[in-house]
C-alpha cells in the first residue's frame, strides 16, 4: 500500500493539506486526532480533571472504538456514540494531550490506525504517525507554522462567532497544547528522521499543495 503521513503542530493545516492531498491524488485519508478527541469526550463524560492511570485504566476496560467512513467523511463511534458535534469544544482540545498521553490507550489507537493503513493507500495524519504508527510510510510530512501564524489563521476562521476567543487566548492555548504534546513519555510530537518538513507559515494552502503533491510524485 502507498501511505503518506501528515504529523505537525496544532492547528496548521494538516487537516486542509489531507483533503487537498487526497482529492488529487485519490488516496483515503484517515484524520488520528478525532479518534483522540472522541475518546477523550467518552473520558469527560465519565470523570473530572485530569487522567491518572486508574482512570485510563477503568476508561480502557469498557472502551469500544469504531471508525467509520460513509462518502469520504470519517465518524468516529466510542461505545456506539457520536461526539461529532462537540470535537473541537475548547474543553475537549485542552484535555485530549492529556487523555492521549497513556500508551496502553495509544496502543488501542494504534491497532486501528495500522490496520486502515494496511488495506488503504491513504494519507494518515496526525502526531506520531511517521515517527511511530507508519514507520514504513513511502512519504513523510511534518507541517509547522509560527504560532502567531497559527493563532491568526485560527482567530480569522473564528471571528463573528458566538464565544469567540480573543487572538492571544488562542495563541495561549495553541501553545500550551503543542508543548504538552511535545513533552509527554508516549505519542510526543517529534518529527520522523526521515520526515520532510514543511514550514507553510508564508505559504497559501496551494503553494503548499503543490509543493507536497511535487515531492510526492518524486517518491511514488
Ligand atoms: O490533530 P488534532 O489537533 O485534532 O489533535 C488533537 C489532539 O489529539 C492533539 O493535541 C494530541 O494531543 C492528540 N493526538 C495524538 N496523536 C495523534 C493525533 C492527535 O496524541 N496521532
Amino acid at each position: 500500500m502507498f501511505n503518506i503521513t501528515i504529523d505537525g503542530v496544532a492547528g496548521c493545516g494538516k487537516s486542509s493539506l489531507a483533503d487537498e492531498l487526497s482529492r488529487r491524488l485519490n488516496l483515503k485519508k484517515f484524520n488520528t486526532g478525532m479518534v483522540y478527541r472522541a475518546i477523550t469526550c467518552e473520558y469527560l463524560s465519565r470523570f473530572k480533571g485530569k487522567p491518572d492511570k486508574e482512570k485510563i485504566a477503568k476508561l480502557l476496560s469498557l472502551l469500544n472504538v469504531d471508525v467509520e467512513f460513509k462518502d469520504g467523511k470519517q465518524v468516529v463511534f466510542v461505545n456506539n456514540h457520536d461526539y461529532s458535534n462537540v470535537l473541537r469544544d475548547e474543553e475537549v482540545s485542552n484535555m485530549t494531550p492529556y487523555v492521549s498521553g497513556y500508551d496502553e490507550l495509544r496502543e488501542k489507537v494504534r491497532e486501528i490506525q495500522r490496520n486502515f493503513a494496511k488495506n488503504n493507500d491513504c494519507i494518515m495524519e496526525g502526531r506520531d504517525i511517521g515517527q511511530v504508527v507508519l514507520k514504513d510510510a513511502q512519504v513523510k510530512l511534518f507541517l509547522t507554522a509560527s504560532d502567531e501564524v497559527r493563532a491568526k489563521r485560527r482567530f480569522d476562521q473564528m471571528k463573528g462567532k458566538e464565544n469567540c476567543p480573543t487572538f492571544e487566548e488562542i495563541l495561549v492555548d495553541i501553545k500550551k497544547r503543542d508543548d504538552e504534546d511535545r513533552k509527554r513519555e508516549h505519542g510526543a510530537m517529534i518529527p520522523a528522521k526521515d520526515a520532510e518538513i514543511i514550514d507553510n507559515s508564508n505559504e497559501t494552502l496551494d503553494q503548499t499543495v503543490a509543493r507536497c503533491i511535487k515531492l510526492i510524485k518524486e517518491r511514488r
